[in-house]
């Protein structure tokens, strides 16, 4: 691929980034959360319970990107403090999506990482405004996105002087419409032949389907992700967002660990360079 000059492999060695105390690049990251901050009882339900079952990081949208005007759109600054109450209590660095440059400020001033979400990947002014942040970023795949674009959006970011970018596949349009999204699992070992950024994967969007979200997650591991992002409600049956995806803490708690023990069978079985460095083509 052409003029990646500060993403692609040749450019350095794989990049860890750090959140907080958690280190993306090497580690399996687990990130949890519900799709939107709806409460400070809500949020904070469910910030307990996913750090009892063993989260890195806590998500929750406070700026939501929603098909219909009309549907729920986030709690907005409100949104960012109750967050921030949430990192408090649980002791977890939180990530949280950004929409507008007008609003990279707060975001940036609350949040320890800033997602930009799969609708505004390709939002140029966006992605450089991000760039100019000290915050690291979660760049989610576009649903319509080649690798290339992709990485290209990234590299717009690095270009603004943060270097610190983790990309999330978060699956693409296809055919199919049993599943919300058709997760590109492939995706995550050819960007680990063409990048040194770590790649996590969100088996919640990419499935859009609770009883799906196990075993796309255990396949990421497999697939050498450095991490998974998942929706999680204190309640799904109550959530404003998302909610045929959402998780019940109980269900999030058997997937943790099942892909900690995977990732730690692979680590034991002497995978350690194709889990956390890609395979040497
Ligand atoms: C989200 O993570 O809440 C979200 C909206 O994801 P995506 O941008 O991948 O659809
Ligand atoms: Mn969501």
């Amino acid at each position: 691929m052409t003029n990646l000059k500060l993403v692609s492999l040749e450019s350095r060695e794989r990049s860890i980034v750090t959140v907080g105390g958690v280190r993306f690049g090497g580690n399996f990251v687990i990130i949890a959360g519900p799709c939107s901050v709806e409460s400070e009882h809500q949020m904070l339900a469910t910030a307990e319970a996913v750090k009892e079952a063993g989260a890195d990081m806590l998500r929750g949208g406070a700026f939501k990107p929603r098909t219909s005007p009309y549907a729920f759109q986030g709690l907005g600054l409100r949104g960012l403090k109750i967050l921030a109450r949430a990192r408090e209590a649980t002791g977890l660095p939180v990530v949280t999506e950004v929409l507008d440059t007008r609003d990279v400020s707060w975001v940036a001033e609350f949040a320890d990482m800033i997602q930009i979400g799969a609708r505004n990947m390709q939002n140029f002014a966006l992605l450089k405004e991000v760039g100019k942040t000290n915050r690291p970023i979660l760049l989610k795949r576009g649903m319509n996105s080649t690798l290339a674009e992709w990485l290209n959006c990234a590299e717009y970011i690095l270009n603004e002087g943060n270097s610190n970018v983790v990309l999330c596949e978060r699956g693409i349009r296809s055919f199919e419409t049993y599943t919300r999204n058709t997760l590109d699992l492939s995706a995550v070992p050819a960007v680990k032949e063409l990048s040194h950024l770590p790649v996590i994967t969100d088996p919640t969007h990419a499935t859009g389907k609770r009883s799906l979200i196990g075993p796309m997650s255990s396949a990421s591991v497999a697939a050498g992700a450095d991490g998974i992002l998942l929706e999680v409600h204190h309640r799904p049956e109550e959530a404003l967002s998302d909610r045929e995806q959402a998780l019940t803490p109980s269900q999030f708690s058997r997937i943790v660990h099942e892909v900690r023990a995977l990732r730690q069978f692979q680590e034991e079985a002497g995978c350690g360079e194709m889990v956390s460095g890609g395979t040497t083509p």
